[in-house]
């Protein structure tokens, strides 16, 4: 029996990405085709170019209630963020040494801090209430006059709740310290006044708005210190070197000029949440709700269903050609449970049972009705069959009974952190179809991953190619390594097998 049929696909996880707007397409196709020019150049090609920087620039800073000058482009938010905290550090006074952050930052802040921290920064992690949402009053009390910088969210990419930033700012600028927001996931969504929100640095990124990958903005207010994170060129005023990517900014600027509409169409993206909220309720009367109605972003719904897996889900969801995540898409590839989640008071359990949908301007009734449809034969249980091994399972009988064919389908960089389970056939994920004539049929395919995730991925498309014996180890390599540090020490690595692709 065909289990999901798959009709059409809808996307569900515009926090991780969203779709190129029409116009923004239009805009970059023209900047590529007629705007070549070197913006540094010194003809009128060149200073074409730069104009359209310029323009771009005045757009994101209309969208942001700031004025051109105080928008540096960046290669990412990433960047971004990492740029702000590394400048911050470079030039503290010897007395400011102190950061105050909140636990469920996205980990381009939370890493810059990791390595701040080992350049001798006291790092303080705010705890959040069940929300999210920082604790004001364990703020106060780590505020000091040794405060550098604050860094809080506006909205969270994984629950999309809200943090009172205005309120942030006047605790941190009462002890001189700065305050920098990530506002990656609210630009669009809420309107965003940089001023009135009272932040020094704030951070943005196109992609997440309908505009290109590869761009990202830093909003600085005026006086507050900077300094380059890449050297090179004069180009962003000396503040980043290099050539400018000046379709990815003129298409960040177009993206940003549709932001009040946007804004605007939130009132029925919400309802559409809403609406699928209830339904999925319906269907699993048990689910928990991390987002919030009005609390949190209008088009991001976080929620558990006690019980089941996040790779199971994320697995039959994909074969059904619905597109969501288990947490944010810069850690998808791990084991760990979000720190979000886990943030919130969520056991590891229920952590791994739960899902982040987010939907945007462009998602209509229709997608919410079919989505709801592959979410209800999921819960069912119809799902392809695929046994779940939990990793203390994973003995030395298991690896080494003829029977089972292991699988190893992690990416390049994941294979340097890890070693192997022994027996192991390493293939490529991503092109595994021309893999497909190594895998015996007569014998339990043991699919390994990293976190377990894209194994169950897997799982499902071999089951679509008529393999039946499938299993996968719960957690992946990483689970398996904590769960058996004897074996692991023992064997791991050992009569590995590379299968070459046809
Ligand atoms: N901050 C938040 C809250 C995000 O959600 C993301 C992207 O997932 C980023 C920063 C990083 O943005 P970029 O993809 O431009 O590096």
């Amino acid at each position: 029996m065909q289990m999901f049929r798959l009709q059409r696909n809808v996307y569900l996880d515009n926090n991780a990405t969203t779709p190129i707007s029409a116009r923004v397409r239009k805009k970059m196709a023209s900047v590529l085709k007629n705007h070549y020019g070197n913006p540094s150049s010194q003809y009128q090609l060149g200073r074409d170019s730069a104009e359209i920087i310029e323009q771009a620039r005045a757009q994101v800073a209309t969208a942001i209630g700031a004025s051109a000058e105080q928008i540096l482009f960046t290669g990412s938010a990433t960047e971004a963020n990492n740029q702000v905290i590394r400048a911050l550090c470079q030039q503290a006074p010897a007395d400011r040494r102190k950061i105050i952050s909140s636990p469920i930052e996205h980990s381009s802040i939370l890493r810059a801090l990791d390595h701040a921290e080992t350049q001798g920064f006291e790092i303080v992690r705010l705890p959040v209430d069940r929300h999210g949402r920082v604790d004001m009053q364990a703020l106060q009390r780590h505020l000091d006059d040794n405060t550098l910088l604050v860094c809080c969210m506006l909205a969270n990419n994984e629950t999309g709740i809200l943090q009172d930033i205005a309120e942030i700012s006047r605790h941190a600028h009462r002890h001189g310290a700065y305050l920098l927001a990530d506002c990656v996931q609210a630009l669009a969504k809420i309107p965003i006044d940089v001023t009135s929100l009272g932040v020094d640095y704030a951070t943005f990124s196109a992609h997440k708005i309908h505009g290109p990958k590869g761009v990202g903005a830093l909003y600085w207010a005026k006086g507050t210190p900077m300094a380059p994170l890449i050297h090179g060129g004069h180009q962003e005023n000396g503040l980043r070197g290099g050539t400018e990517c000046v379709h990815n900014i003129a298409g960040f600027g177009e993206a940003c000029a549709d932001v009040p509409a946007a804004i605007d169409a939130m009132a029925a993206v919400r309802s559409l949440r809403n609406s699928l909220r209830d339904k999925l309720m319906a269907h699993a009367p048990g689910m928990i709700e991390h987002s919030h109605d009005t609390l949190g972003l209008p088009n991001t719904l976080s929620v558990t269903f006690p019980g089941q897996q996040n790779s199971t889900m994320l697995a039959a969801l994909d074969l059904g050609g619905v597109s969501v995540s288990a947490g944010s898409a810069c850690n998808a590839g791990g084991s760990q449970p979000s720190h979000v989640l886990k943030a919130i008071g969520l056991s590891d359990e229920d952590a791994h049972a739960t899902l982040r949908i987010s939907l945007s301007g462009s998602t209509t009734a229709k997608d919410i009705d079919y989505a709801l449809g592959v979410f209800a034969e999921m819960l069912r249980g119809n799902t392809p069959h695929v046994q779940i091994v939990k990793p203390a399972h994973v003995d030395r009988d298991f690896l080494y009974n003829p029977e089972h064919y292991i699988l190893d389908i992690r990416f390049g960089y994941e294979r340097s952190l890890l070693k192997s389970m022994p027996r192991a056939h390493e293939a490529a994920f991503l092109s595994f179809k021309r893999y497909l004539h190594h895998i015996p049929r007569d014998k339990t395919i043991v699919i390994v991953c990293m976190g377990g995730i894209d194994a169950m991925a897997l799982a499902y498309r071999l089951h679509e190619k008529g393999f039946r014996k499938l299993a996968v180890v719960l957690g992946g390599l990483a689970a398996w390594r904590l769960a058996q540090p004897e074996l692991y020490k023992s064997c791991a690595g050992m009569d590995i097998t590379q299968l070459s692709p046809q």
